[in-house]
């Protein structure tokens, strides 16, 4: 499932068609429309303003205060084709610009979606912080962990406190800060969240960097797929000797959750 480093990657590849002119849509499963405050027909000849990040949704601009938010699901992609060029499976929604481009939105398991809608803003009133804003912080984490017994893992993959961590993220941030996945919330101790909070900040940013995990599905706006895969340390590793201390890594379901994790690093 893309996560924050996979949509904020899409993100960066779309700024490439802010400015173009949306000539035409087509949707060949209009379901794939979430929410229809405003018909498509409205963003018919409107140009792209801007393409921004919530979480894991992407939030389209357009002139005249028309807006658009996208979910990838599970095996969500957009990205930017020729016109003319063959039309791939599971593509539910193609956006044709002015200079010949079209943006495809391809969803094979459909678990994503658009929203074409009036205030994006009120999609995400109930939303957590940004990981890789100053407002996540130790000082945000430590009275949401306070006397919880649910797993670290669980708490770091509520969307409610926290946007646009997922399980790949969840488990190499734990990983990194030395902490076990099933650990009570409530028992880390101060010194325990501060390297949380850092470690979070810091897999994100390398994944943003390797611009993204590509396991399966993910790609970029131009098909290209991520390289962060090549530096998991623990994630999709099952029985693979521990980089740091050649311990096996470990895999549990945590809430429903695959976990991987160092039985012998992380405490
Ligand atoms: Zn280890």
């Amino acid at each position: 499932m893309p996560e924050l480093p996979e949509v904020e990657t899409i993100k960066e590849t779309l700024q490439d068609i802010v400015g173009l002119k949306i000539e035409d849509i087509k949707l060949f499963k209009p379901e794939y429309i979430r929410c229809w405050q405003n018909q498509p027909d409205a963003y018919v000849g409107r140009r792209f303003a801007a393409v921004s990040r919530r979480g894991k949704f992407l939030i389209f601009d357009f002139e005249e205060g028309l807006h658009m938010v996208a979910h990838l699901g599970m095996s969500g992609r957009i990205y930017l084709e020729s016109r003319g060029a063959e039309l791939e499976k599971h593509v539910h929604v193609v956006f044709s610009f002015s200079n010949g481009q079209e943006l495809w939105f391809q969803d094979a398991r459909r678990f994503g979606g658009l929203w074409l809608i009036k205030e994006p803003r009120e999609m995400f009133t109930a939303m957590g912080v940004e990981p890789l804003s100053s407002r996540f912080s130790s000082s945000y984490l430590t009275p949401l962990l306070k006397n919880r017994r649910v797993a670290i893992k669980t708490l770091l993959l509520n969307q409610r406190l926290i946007s646009g961590i997922g399980n790949i993220y969840a488990d190499e941030a734990l990983f990194k800060a030395r902490i076990l996945p099933n650990r009570a919330a409530g028992s880390l101790q101060p010194k325990e969240i501060h390297r949380l909070v850092r470690a979070v900040k810091q897999v994100l940013r390398a994944g943003i960097e390797q611009r993204g995990t590509t396991l399966r599905d993910f790609q970029d706006g131009y098909k290209q797929k991520g390289q962060f895969q090549d530096y998991l340390k623990v994630y999709g590793r099952e029985k693979e000797p521990c980089f740091d201390c050649r311990q096996p890594i470990l895999r549990q379901v945590i809430n429903g959750r695959s976990s991987h994790f160092c039985p012998c690093c992380q405490k």
